[in-house]
């Protein structure tokens, strides 16, 4: 007889540096960083697969739109709400600070629309002592009914274990979603080279015409730091558009290079370190590859 399988889907919500990121970072394991979406895509629920020999969690990263220095605004909000009802459980990722945000107020009012049980989860409790945490604890326990409550440390990981147990109660009978070998990795790197071109057209206007795709070669987490090491190659069709590509003495491409670290420095959440190269393909149109790439904006367009 087979074992019985549990699959559902889990979003993260809490304010900008609260710990979303580097919480699903250690829920899933050391092999990805998280995926955030840009908020005018349509990919704006990216998905963190956990797959394990008897369930499958996929991480919702919703309110991980934040450009990380903003407040959490009302967009951002209403944006994570949608999927509130979706899934089989929220976390609400707070610190403990002893005392509840405005923002997490918000959050807990469109929260409260939903059955969706909420567990919440009081995250760096490396960086307090106990009275805080059980003064969180009471304080947010009075305002919201929570489904658990669960102290964790992401960065060092302590009680994650246990966290992993409590959302492993909320996850129906179910079907495996994802295959095993999926992670993210793939709707990531669409992510990122998305942003390349985006800001490579930004920066061209109308100088080169649409005819550029951008592959990310390479995307590697630094097991050590939070680094991630990507190279993107830039595809056009002419030599003399690679020139006004790299630009004089590599000036275009420098700028674009930077403009784009930004951007995936705040989807990340982590420091980037990018190479852009530029290449001639001619043929790029061919090229199943590069064409899944570029087809990728082809609605948008
Ligand atoms: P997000 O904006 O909610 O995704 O937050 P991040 O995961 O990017 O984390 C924001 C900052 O908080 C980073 O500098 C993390 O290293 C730090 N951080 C995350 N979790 C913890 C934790 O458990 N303890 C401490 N001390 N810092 C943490
Ligand atoms: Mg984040």
């Amino acid at each position: 007889m087979r074992e019985k399988f549990y699959s559902g889907f889990v979003s993260l919500v809490g304010r900008p540096n609260v710990g979303k990121s580097t919480l699903m970072n250690h829920l899933i394991g050391e092999k990805i960083a998280i995926i955030s979406p840009k908020p005018q895509t349509t990919r704006n629920k990216i998905q963190a697969i956990l797959t394990k020999p008897d369930f499958q969690v996929v991480f919702i990263d919703t309110p991980g739109i934040h450009k990380p220095k903003f407040k959490l605004d009302d967009y951002m909000v209403k944006a994570a709400e949608t999927t509130f009802g979706e899934v089989d459980a929220v976390l609400m990722l707070v610190e403990p600070l002893g005392r509840v945000l405005p923002e997490d107020e918000n959050v807990l009012e469109r929260l409260k629309r939903v059955k969706t049980p909420v567990i919440l989860v009081i995250n760096k409790t490396d960086s307090a002592d106990e009275e805080k945490i059980f003064k969180t604890t009471d304080i947010f326990s009075r305002l919201y009914n929570f489904a658990d409550i669960v102290p964790v440390s992401a960065l060092n990981g302590k009680n994650t274990d246990e966290l992993m147990k409590v959302i492993k109660k909320y996850l129906p009978e179910g079907p495996k979603y994802f295959p095993d070998d999926m992670v993210t990795d793939q709707p990531e790197r669409q992510i990122v080279s998305e942003i390349v071109r985006e800001k490579a057209l930004r920066l061209l206007r109308d100088e080169i015409p649409h005819g550029i795709a951008v592959e990310i070669s390479s995307m590697k987490k630094r097991q050590d730091k939070n680094l991630v090491d990507i190279e993107a190659t830039i595809y056009c069709e002419r030599e003399s558009h690679k020139g006004i590509i790299i630009g004089k003495g590599g000036a275009m491409l420098k700028k674009i290079g930077t403009n784009s670290r930004q951007d995936i420095t705040a989807l990340l959440g982590s420091e980037v370190n990018l190479q852009v190269w530029v290449k001639v393909k001619k043929d790029w149109r061919d090229s199943d590859m590069l064409l899944k790439n570029f087809g990728y904006d082809m609605k948008k367009i």
